[in-house]
């Protein structure tokens, strides 16, 4: 597949016995379904094996719009984390791909994974 942001292609990566995700050769872009990416946020170090791209090229190529989902084609729609604001990612709305840039995975599991901490910290606050 080609990459939907890039002149790289997209091939598959495969991470233990269940993640396969498409990263991009070029710009390090990572294209899943959510089913996948469930998976990924389960595995620890799944990110820094599959997300190995320079998150520098990844915000650059975050302000691209417009792009067309690489599996079927379907003009694909951002779409914010509802948990961690600040990561925007591309979703099809035909067959539920979802493309991030270098470095946007890491971003989002280290998150989760830190907003549970502070969550902890939270708790056991006294008063
Ligand atoms: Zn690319
Ligand atoms: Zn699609």
């Amino acid at each position: 597949m080609r990459c939907p942001k890039c002149p790289g292609m997209l091939e598959p990566k495969t991470y233990g016995r269940k993640i396969t995700v498409q990263r991009c050769t070029d710009c390090g872009g990572l294209f899943c379904k959510p089913e996948v990416l469930l998976e990924m946020k389960r595995e620890w170090m799944a990110d820094a094996v599959l997300d190995s791209g320079d998150p520098k090229i990844g915000q650059a190529l975050n302000k691209l719009d417009n792009i067309d989902c690489p599996e079927c084609g379907t003009r694909m729609e951002k779409s914010v984390d509802e948990r961690q604001t600040h990561i925007w990612f591309e979703q099809c709305p035909a067959c539920e791909g979802m493309f991030f840039d270098a470095g946007e995975f890491s971003d989002l599991k280290y998150d989760t994974f830190m907003d549970r901490v502070r969550g902890l910290l939270r708790g056991k606050r006294p008063g």
